[in-house]
């Protein structure tokens, strides 16, 4: 299955409600330019072991590379686009 990521936190934790208990929705990191985070709905056990130190990859292999970088740095697309594109 397909993560997908919201701007709406609403959504996530709607999405989390629809997988299950074993979801919950969580927050990336805010943008550092524009104070925007992205909600996921992800395993509750993927975001225990990133907590835990776990490196990103291996935490959260179900999510693209562009996702993981998001939810790591918080830099959305459009602010990635225009400070390093
Ligand atoms: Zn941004």
């Amino acid at each position: 299955m397909k993560y997908k990521e919201y701007t709406d936190p609403k959504e996530a934790i709607q999405e989390a409600g629809r997988l299950g208990s074993t979801h919950s929705a969580c927050a990336s990191r805010a943008c550092p330019t524009c104070k925007q985070s992205a909600y996921f709905a992800l395993p509750i056990s993927a975001i225990k072991a990133y907590e835990a130190g776990a490196l990103i990859q291996q935490a959260f292999p179900f999510l693209s590379a562009d996702q993981r970088e998001r939810f790591m740095t918080g830099y959305c697309q459009k602010c990635w686009n225009e400070l390093f594109a």
